[in-house]
């Protein structure tokens, strides 16, 4: 239902403190779950809570995270599966590489479920939303694996450290890839533990909106999340995937052209 994200340049931001922080401008929307990813350096950490924010923020404090370039956020309104801690977001594909966040309704979720049920994958949830992370870490692997998989030709955003690169391309490409399989609304934040430091983002019919500062970079399904700590906000078109850096974006059309984001007027939320 509600959605944050941040990656942060050096150290003068947290991105963990900022989703959270941000999760909780979203709290008027009403939620029965609440979640947060960060990539950290020994790979992804996720902790996720039914109930309200309180819950996971109590959690937090007994057992912190570690300190990382990038996180997700999520506060769940339950469509498919029951409110619990596992059915809430983020959801971890089974090789632990990818943790994605999910607003919306994925309709074709259970043929996609049977399809990646054949290639041995086992569910860990009721969601709609999993099967996103499932399918996100196949296409990687069908990256890696076979040539014809490594389309389009996705530019990826400044300031990615030379070593995850490789890995961030083929985030961007397995989203962009996997955007027309999904039927149905949603606006997803995607994280792989092998490229840090950035937020793969993609919408259809639920909103994506992004904020730029000094320090930082803000994902979030509403301005109102990082209204005061951005400089700008741009707003995702229909379709489209993000690729958002702590100092650079690129937007990548349904087609895998490059394309511009809209500025979005925030005044309003300020
Ligand atoms: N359909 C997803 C679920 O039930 C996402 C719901 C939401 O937008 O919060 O987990």
């Amino acid at each position: 239902c509600g959605i944050a994200g941040c990656v942060a340049r050096g150290e003068s931001t947290t991105p963990q403190q900022v989703v959270l922080d941000g999760l909780a401008r979203l709290e008027y929307r009403g939620y029965d779950s609440a979640g947060i990813a960060v990539a950290a350096a020994t790979g992804l950490q996720v902790r996720k809570k039914e109930g309200k924010l309180a819950n996971l923020l109590a959690d937090l404090d007994a057992d912190p995270l570690a300190v990382a370039r990038a996180a997700i956020g999520h506060t769940r309104w339950a469509t498919h599966g029951s409110p619990s801690d596992t059915n809430a977001h983020p959801h971890v594909s089974a090789d632990g590489n990818i943790a994605i966040v999910h607003n919306g309704i994925i309709e074709n979720a259970e043929v996609l479920r049977a399809e990646l049920s054949e290639r041995g994958i086992r569910f860990a949830s009721d969601t709609d939303s999993e099967v996103i992370a499932h399918l996100l870490a196949c296409a990687v692997a069908d990256d890696e694996t076979d040539e014809t998989a490594v389309t389009p030709d996705v530019e990826i955003p400044r300031g990615i450290a030379e070593e995850h690169r490789a890995a961030a391309g083929r985030l961007a490409r397995a989203l962009v890839r996997l955007v027309p399989r999904l039927e149905g609304t949603f606006t997803i934040l995607a994280l792989d533990g092998r490229c840090p430091e950035m937020i793969a983002a993609a919408r259809r019919s639920s909103p994506l909106m992004i904020g730029r500062g000094a320090d930082a970079t803000y994902l979030s399904s509403d301005a109102l999340a990082f209204a005061d700590l951005a400089d700008d906000c741009l707003e995702i078109g229909q379709d489209e995937v993000a690729l958002v850096g702590a100092e650079d974006i690129r937007i990548v059309a349904a087609d895998g052209s490059a394309a511009e984001a809209t500025p979005f007027d925030y005044s309003f939320a300020v």
